[in-house]
């Protein structure tokens, strides 16, 4: 057993370590209260004082503009991809609504979305298996178009969309799921974002939505209640019972991230993360990189090896090594290192000589 253990799981995936251990000093006893965080009311005001300093703390790490709610609705980010066509319903009955197939999660949004709405594929990359983000004509984004569609970073193939298109009236809509916090967006130019939090925000089963007001109150009669954006906005977020344990991590997270010196900083360690393990990539022929170069994400470094034993034999001495979940997805095989905000530059560091050394004993 290796005496430092870092996790390179795509989601759910390491949280910072000061966030685990003041979960665990608070455990037994929130605040002397006597009783745990996660046994109070989602209406008591120690609860409600907890989601909107998560709220404002996202606010400020984003600078989030006065128009934009901030929800926090059920079941991940899969959930959304039904939510979203279902509250956007109502803002142009029947248009098309554009959908860029940039990846797994991107044709999963797609294929959700179809039951709810007029959908039009604006354009692909499945032809190279989702390498990069697909060329596209910008005089699609038409008066005609309900909304935009993209998955901001595509965590299966560890590409980014590094320019996000320019889609002028029509709202633009972002699955931010594996990359919400890790740069800096401007979130005027979105009519929602939104993020399971798995993966830069804290415990599964959960999204963050953020969105442009106006979009509100044009929900399909369909919608169930708790997919209600509308009704989110009107009740805080707390309709029903929330995931109180969610949300309170959250914000640790979020009071972690600011303590880091917000997302400009982050945005910082996270080029100078991925860069590091692209160096290695780029200076041998012994690993590939599964991402077009000029469309790599700064989350999610996918990588083939010369043969699927040797992948095999990377896997379980990096598992032995203390480097653990870099199996890649099946739809790619291969290795991916999941490097979400928390990874420390000692995890990618460990991670970039361990391929150099394996790549020299096994070329
Ligand atoms: C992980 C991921 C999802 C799925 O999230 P769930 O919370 O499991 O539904 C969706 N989109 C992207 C971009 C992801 O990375």
């Amino acid at each position: 057993m290796a005496d430092k253990v870092y996790n390179f799981g795509a989601g759910p995936a390491m949280l910072p370590e000061p966030v685990m251990q003041k979960i665990q000093q608070e455990w037994l006893d929130y605040r002397g209260m006597g009783v745990s965080v996660i046994e109070i009311s989602h209406r008591a005001k120690e609860f409600v004082a907890i989601l909107e300093e998560a709220q404002a703390l996202f606010r400020e790490l984003t600078n989030l503009p006065e128009n934009y709610k901030i929800l926090f609705i059920h079941g991940g980010a899969r959930m959304q991809f039904s939510a979203l066509p279902l509250n956007l319903a109502g803002r142009k009955p029947g248009k098309r609504c554009l959908y860029f197939e940039t990846g797994n999660f991107a044709k999963l949004a797609a294929k959700d979305a179809k039951a709810f709405c007029n959908l039009e594929i604006a354009a692909s990359s499945a032809e190279s298996n989702y390498d990069r983000i697909p060329a596209y004509n910008p005089a699609i984004f038409t008066d005609d178009v309900s909304y935009v569609h993209i998955t901001g970073n595509n965590t299966i193939y560890g590409t980014r969309w590094n320019q996000f298109p320019e889609t002028g009236e029509v709202p633009l809509i972002a699955d931010m799921t594996s990359e919400i916090l890790s740069r800096q967006v401007d979130y005027s130019k979105f009519g929602v974002i939104y993020a399971g939090m798995q993966k830069n925000l804290g415990p599964s089963g959960m999204a963050m939505v953020i969105i442009r007001e106006d979009l509100l109150g044009q929900a399909s009669e369909q919608t169930p209640c708790l997919l209600n954006y509308t009704q989110a906005a009107a009740d805080n977020s707390l309709t029903n019972t929330t995931n109180t344990f969610a949300v309170y991590t959250t914000k640790l997270v979020l009071e972690w991230l600011k303590e880091q010196g917000g997302v400009a900083a982050i945005e910082q360690r996270n080029i100078e993360k991925s860069a590091q393990l692209y160096e290695v990539i780029d200076a041998s022929d012994y690993y590939r990189g599964v991402a077009h170069p000029e469309h790599r994400s700064i989350m999610n470094v996918s990588f083939n090896l010369p043969s699927e034993e040797l992948e095999a034999k990377f896997l379980k001495e990096a598992g032995a090594a203390g480097l653990y979940a870099l199996k890649g997805h099946r739809n790619v095989g291969g290795i991916r290192a999941s490097i979400y905000n928390p990874m420390p530059l000692a995890g990618i560091e460990t991670l970039a000589s361990f391929m150099r050394e394996f790549e020299k004993n096994n070329g």
